[in-house]
């Protein structure tokens, strides 16, 4: 008898503690109503405005090494303090330096006609006197491959004019498809003879801007001069090509400078029971050198911080830690991202989660998540609540950003704010970045969030950690 109660009390007694988890649903009572107050406070005016504004006031432009990324640093630093975080400080990060200098071009035959271009950063200069010479027109790296399979000294002496236009989402070969021609197109034409090459601007932008962005040469391989052409004058281009040769003449003054040293910019808030383990908050510090970086990416750290304040000023802490990561050098070589997934391999494991926003100023879509998918359901019931936000849509897959994307093979829980960006790709990269293009509704609804679903990985019972992928090279 007595063994008979006992065998049935161990149902029961599962049974019992099975109880308060369906009467919770895939997230704890407590955590859910602590998401959805940070949820709504996206309805309201946050200072993630003010944050970008400071940026982009205070530093401006802050391309990797120079002086003004050192002052982001410091300036980071000062504000993650300023707002009562902890365990602020900066981690050394080695990076590649390099500066821009005169940029001009003309067509100087069939007719006599400036174009705006600039030039690619990594990019070496040319002659003072600049380089002139016949283009060739290629419509991408595969017309590139195919015209010299044809005829070995197509591109020798001249110019490559790289013509695939980007469209927007949907449209066309977009910035993704087209981002290779400006990051190889020099090392791939320089190696049949090129002597520049000229890429059409990777943006999608109808001004009279051109769109920089980082290019590669390979190890050993030939470094020809390379530039980015706005998209007007690359129509102009391909007019005066559509009635035969053209000659333009190229002078940029840029130049690599000795490798230097920036910054990953790190502030917390200390979880209220395993402050061990973390959440991060990324975002990248470094911008190009043209505009101020407002949307690329002075938005995402403003979301990045105000999404952490918000979890400061909630009535209970998460769990877990909420760390804010300002990461370097993201546009030219993605030094910062690496150096934070090497300097902390042994907490990687205590990592419930890494975001990333890097996608401008647009509304918040929702989230792209990589996981294990044991997770789907709260992130599920956290979408719920972002619902007025219009952040509901989950995307599962992806890696997070060009920073957090490291931590993938240590198998971090991966978070990639999604955004409308259709209109990113307008001013991405040109000197047209600046601090009128924030729209600040949207910034409020994105802060709030990424505080509501930080808020739920850092307070989940568990890490739903991916099995660890053994580690490859890149990502
Ligand atoms: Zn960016």
């Amino acid at each position: 008898m007595t063994k008979h109660v006992r065998r049935l009390a161990l149902p029961l007694s599962a049974l019992l503690l099975s109880i308060p988890i369906r009467a919770d649903g895939p997230l704890p009572v407590d955590t859910r109503a602590a998401v959805g107050a940070l949820a709504a406070r996206g309805a309201s005016p946050t200072r993630a405005v003010e944050w970008v504004r400071r940026l982009t006031d205070e530093v401006g432009a802050r391309p990797s090494g120079s002086p003004g990324d050192r002052a982001a640093i410091a300036w980071g630093q000062a504000l993650l303090r300023e707002l009562g975080f902890v365990r602020v400080r900066a981690e050394e990060v080695p990076v590649s330096v390099w500066e821009r200098g005169v940029e001009t071009a003309e067509v100087v035959a069939p007719f006599r006609q400036p174009l705006v271009v600039t030039a690619l950063g990594g990019s070496v200069g040319t002659p003072a006197e600049g380089i002139a010479a016949s283009v060739v027109r290629m419509e991408s790296l595969e017309a590139l491959e195919e015209a010299v399979k044809a005829d070995p000294d197509v591109v020798r002496g001249r110019i490559v004019f790289f013509a695939r236009r980007t469209m927007k989402a949907g449209q066309g070969p977009g910035y993704g498809a087209n981002v290779p021609m400006r990051t190889t197109g020099a090392a791939k034409a320089g190696p049949h003879g090129a002597v520049a090459v000229l890429v059409r601007s990777v943006g999608t932008s109808r001004s009279r801007f051109a769109h920089t962005g980082s290019t590669r040469y390979e190890a050993g391989g030939p470094r020809i001069p390379a530039a980015a052409v706005s998209n007007a004058d690359a129509d102009l281009l391909e007019r005066l090509l559509a009635r035969g040769p053209v000659t333009v003449r190229l002078v940029l003054g840029c130049r690599p400078l000795p490798d230097g040293t920036s910054a990953n910019v790190l502030g917390e808030v200390r979880g209220r029971e395993r402050p061990d383990e973390v959440v991060v908050l990324g975002a990248h510090l470094d911008s190009w050198d043209l505009g101020t970086g407002a949307v690329d990416d002075g938005a995402g750290c403003a979301i990045a911080i105000e999404a952490a304040r918000l979890i400061a000023e909630a009535p209970r802490r998460p769990r877990r830690t909420i760390r804010v990561v300002l990461f370097a050098n993201e546009e030219s070589g993605g030094a910062g991202g690496r150096a934070y997934a090497e300097r902390h391999a042994a907490e990687l494991p205590k990592h419930a989660a890494a975001f990333e926003a890097d996608s401008g100023t647009g509304t918040p879509l929702g989230f792209s998540w990589n996981a294990a998918g044991t997770l789907e359901p709260a992130l599920a019931a956290v979408a719920e609540l972002l619902r007025p936000l219009g952040a509901e849509g989950l995307r599962k897959g992806g890696y997070g950003g060009v920073d957090v994307a490291p931590m993938a093979p240590a198998g971090v829980p991966l978070f990639g704010l999604r955004q409308d960006s259709s209109t990113y790709f307008d001013v991405h990269h040109t000197a047209d970045d600046t601090f009128d293009k924030i729209e600040p509704a949207s910034l409020d609804r994105s802060a709030a969030a990424m505080a509501a679903m930080a808020y739920a990985l850092a307070d989940l019972p568990r890490i739903h950690a991916r099995p660890a992928e053994p580690a490859t090279e890149g990502r």
